[in-house]
């Protein structure tokens, strides 16, 4: 019989292993290097390590801010998951929807914001791992394809920034769906000339890197990032084999061609800026 159907069942996924967000505290432990590292020392570092370059996990509001001039705009905040399925595993889904909300997690796992990076008008959606982990349920892959549009409609360029556990299966089937459904949108993009930028964050994994996330015109990894579809435990047990050293990070999906670039956190916005001058105006660039 295949190890497919004799393998057992996996404790926790590579991605639910380890919490590498910034702790609170004065002084805080590199997760990578030990160092200490003195807290406000990493707001202008955008939360890399000053010691080792290690890219603390960042959410939304600092994504945000890592990227966007002042004064963009939320778009389609009002899309709320519903529970179609009436899931119920060891927690309802309806109850963990519920506690989000009540936490003022109320943009799901997605945020969608139009205004300017460096001067060029861009529609951007950030995923969010505190939501979830970031899963890909219907409501991320509806605002998702709202943003195409929101892009098509303002002939500008669409920016994705990836992080997830994959699909949301507490929404099953209607969850995998969004893959398709995304990547047909892009599609329209393309077809009009529109770039379309994939930038991968710690951790982009499951049915997100399947789809979506290694679409773009150019794919751009922040350093390190775990990237790849199935964990790599699973794998191993799967082929019976071990896997080499830095097996679905960023370095080793440059060096084997799955993403174009990699770039430090410091320097995305003015890669991406960069980028778009050249894609939009290539004579003037
Ligand atoms: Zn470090």
């Amino acid at each position: 019989m295949s190890s497919w159907f004799v393998k057992k069942r996996q404790q926790k996924t590579a991605v639910e292993e380890k919490t590498v967000r910034v702790p609170e505290g004065l002084w805080i432990k590199c997760d990578a290097c030990k160092e200490l590292i003195y807290r406000k020392e990493l707001v202008n570092t955008h939360n890399v390590c000053p010691k080792c370059g290690y890219h603390f996990r960042i959410g939304v509001p600092e994504r945000l801010e890592n990227l966007m001039d002042p004064g963009w705009t939320c778009l389609f905040s009002h899309l709320q998951s519903a529970d179609p399925l009436g899931f119920v595993a060891q927690k309802s889904y309806k109850d963990q929807l519920a506690r989000l909300a009540a936490a003022g997690q109320t943009e799901d796992a997605v945020v969608v914001v139009e205004g300017t990076l460096s001067g060029h008008p861009v529609v951007v959606s950030i995923m969010n791992f505190d939501f979830l982990a970031a899963s890909m349920g219907s409501v991320v892959g509806e605002k998702l394809r709202l943003g195409v549009e929101r892009a098509f409609e303002k002939h500008c360029p669409y920016i994705i920034v990836s992080c997830s556990g994959g699909a949301r299966m507490q929404e099953g089937t209607l969850s995998l769906m969004q893959m398709a459904k995304v990547s047909a949108a892009l599609a329209k993009l393309d077809r009009a000339g529109l770039p379309y930028l994939s930038i991968l964050t710690d951790p982009t994994t499951g049915g997100v890197s399947a789809s979506y996330a290694m679409l773009g015109d150019l794919n751009i990894a922040e350093p390190k990032a775990l990237i790849g579809f199935a964990g790599p435990r699973v794998i191993e047990q799967t082929i019976k084999q071990s896997l080499p050293e830095g097996f679905q990070r960023s370095e080793f999906l440059l060096a084997h061609g799955m993403v174009d670039k990699v770039v430090n956190r410091d320097n995305l916005k003015d890669f991406i800026a960069a980028t778009l001058a050249w894609m939009t105006n290539p004579a003037g660039a």
